[in-house]
């Protein structure tokens, strides 16, 4: 058998005999990469184990993720044998994550060996897409089990992975030893094992991005092409400057060694997922080299990078869970992930990496798309926190009727509103920087876990400015009603307006999004094949009867392209005719008149000048260039 093979070819490796005899607690496992190209990771553990009944447990709670994503689905080919006979497993019928096993007499070890099928699907999280014939992101929690009963800080594991020939790789995981394709790390919990993907591929760069005391940053890039990795000084420069900020924002630093696992695929999963010493960070394959891939994802290192300090270090009661089966409660993320979201987005520009417009017609953005929502007027934000771990897979369609996911950009509003009301009252004297280094900073060091309540929040708030903040909160997440929480824009010295000037990031979010978004002036987003994504509920497209999946055919008797319907919007500004459309819904066809006036609609921060520009100031860097 390969892994078998593999196992006793390892130079480093001790003897097979030798382990399993190893009295010693330590589970070993095994991983081979190099069928990863084919979508099909190898892995092999050998646990520690008595005589007797035994339950192994297949993660299914997955940090960062919050929800029940681990894909035990794809997991084939289980088979479990000690002293080289096979012993039978039998899942659990209820918690599918669970094997239950006896233990023959005279054993003191299971070997575990099971594939993981990679999917082909490029959407999701961790448990989406991850491999490709150039480059992998290997999540250990895919490829291993852990016994049951034991909290996952207790359990001690010592992985050993192998890549395909010429292929490189990053990770945090600390290196014992490397020959060739293949590594022997340190021991390490099962919870920094989990903690610490690796990326790897053929086309590889590792950039260093500076060293403050001796804690050290590295840029691992990785992509589909050597092109997709050519990284500019300037973008370097930014990210050295990333780096500066957050010591300056925090005050310290809660990991060993920094990594950006930076990906770059147009066939992996995109999203960011955040650990206590590095980032899994995945973008389309020119989310470095094209201008639109770099703006539309400009905020994501920001905001993966921020997590170490919140969500990693400080982290809600209720998500600091003892080991990968205990389920998670999502009502702080508005703290989690809300925070990060606005960290991450001052961070951007005070980085370099957005200009102070762009900020602000990101944040325009932001604004307009919550203010619009009609599923305001139903769902409080904290219920989308709650029902996270069924959000995040939530549908396109009809999504501002549903309120998806967001604490994140209504997080990024009420914490500016926060950071602002803290300016105002204490006269410019203090900040929401204050709260994040009383909040997030300490004696730093090693990867820590200080768990907070929400009366926690309140009291790191109170410490900084007194105010009624628990007041200020439970007003912003429970309540319904129309419009987002706006006053952090206001106070600040600018007004949400909308005009036909569409923003340089509105179009990029566009490009990189591969759709035309008319939710501003006819409520329907649409894409270039005329396939209708959404319509805003209660905007002219839907209540002249649109709707969401409907392929547009014909704007006012042409056939559909993008130019003929944005050419008939734009005359409704000097127009009182309503723009006819002709849909298919299912096999049918129908026409259907949009009343609407106004042209094309984009939404903009517009300056007030009879307040201080404080959004000016809290985007300035903290560090001086
Ligand atoms: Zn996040």
């Amino acid at each position: 058998m390969r892994k078998f093979a593999w196992i006793a070819m390892m130079a480093m490796a001790p003897s097979l005999s030798s382990l399993v005899s190893a009295q010693d607690a330590t589970i070993r496992v095994w991983v081979d990469l190099t069928d990863a190209p084919h979508r099909i990771l190898h892995t092999h553990l050998i646990v520690p184990a008595k005589p007797g009944p035994m339950t192994l447990l297949y993660p299914e709670w997955i940090p960062g993720e919050h929800g029940p994503t681990g894909p035990v689905i794809d997991t084939v080919g289980l088979k479990i044998t000690a002293n080289g006979q096979p012993v039978a497993w039998k899942r659990d019928s209820v918690n599918m994550y669970a094997y239950h096993v006896t233990v023959p007499a005279g054993a003191n070890s299971l070997d575990v060996a099971f594939d993981q099928i990679q999917p082909p699907d490029n959407t999701g999280f961790s448990s989406g897409a991850s491999t490709t014939t150039e480059l992998a992101v290997l999540n250990w929690n895919q490829v291993l089990m852990y016994p049951e009963g034991v909290p996952s800080d207790q359990l001690r594991y010592q992985a050993n992975l192998r890549v395909p020939d010429s292929w490189r790789y990053g990770t945090a995981l600390p290196i014992a030893r490397e020959s060739r394709n293949e590594i022997e790390f340190q021991p390490s919990s099962l919870t920094t094992l989990v903690d610490s993907p690796v990326s790897a591929g053929k086309h590889y760069r590792t950039v260093e991005l500076g060293t403050e005391g001796s804690i050290t940053h590295y840029l691992h890039l990785a992509g589909d092409s050597d092109r997709s990795i050519e990284i500019t000084p300037e973008q370097v420069e930014n990210y050295k400057s990333l780096v500066k900020e957050t010591g300056a924002l925090f005050g310290s630093r809660h990991y060993r060694s920094y990594h950006f696992l930076y990906t770059f695929s147009d066939h992996i999963a995109s999203f960011g997922l955040e650990h206590h010493e590095s980032s899994d960070d995945r973008v389309g394959e020119r989310g470095l080299v094209d201008e639109v891939g770099v703006k539309a994802n400009a905020n994501l290192l920001p905001h993966e990078f921020t997590h170490s300090w919140n969500g990693k270090y400080r982290r809600p009661a209720g998500l600091a869970t003892a080991d990968y089966s205990q389920p998670m409660k999502g009502d702080l993320l508005w703290v989690y992930e809300g925070l990060t979201e606005y960290l991450g987005d001052i961070l951007t520009p005070r980085s370099g990496i957005y200009t102070p417009e762009e900020f602000r017609d990101h944040l325009a953005m932001i604004a307009a798309a919550l203010d619009r929502k009609a599923g305001r007027q139903w769902r409080p934000l904290e219920d989308t926190a709650v029902a996270a771990q069924l959000l995040y897979n939530s549908r396109d369609d009809y999504e501002d009727y549903r309120r998806t996911t967001d604490y994140y950009d209504e997080g990024t509003l009420i914490w500016l509103d926060a950071d602002v009301t803290i300016r105002r009252m204490s006269n410019g004297a203090k900040s929401l920087n204050d709260f994040c280094r009383a909040f997030h900073g300490g004696a730093g060091g090693a990867p820590a876990l200080k768990t907070y309540t929400f009366d926690d929040v309140v009291a790191g708030l109170n410490a900084v400015q007194p105010f009624d903040w628990a007041a200020f909160l439970h007003t912003r997440l429970e309540r319904t009603g129309p419009h987002a929480p706006l006053g952090g824009i206001e106070n600040s010295g600018w007004k949400l307006v909308y005009n036909s000037t569409k923003p340089d990031i509105f179009r990029d979010f566009e490009e990189e999004k591969k759709h035309w978004d008319y939710s501003y002036s006819i409520g329907m987003i649409v894409r270039d094949d005329g396939g209708i994504q959404d319509v805003s509920y209660g905007g002219p497209a839907q209540k002249a009867g649109i709707t969401p999946d409907d392929k547009l055919i014909a704007v006012n008797n042409r056939q559909y392209t993008p130019m003929v319907l944005h050419d008939a919007i734009q005359k409704t500004a000097s127009s009182a005719e309503p723009i006819e459309l002709m849909v298919r819904n299912g096999e049918y066809y129908s026409v259907h008149r949009v009343e609407y006036r106004g042209g094309e609609r984009f939404p903009h921060l517009e300056r007030d000048s009879s307040k201080p520009d404080v959004l000016g100031k809290i985007i300035e860097p903290l560090v001086k260039r």
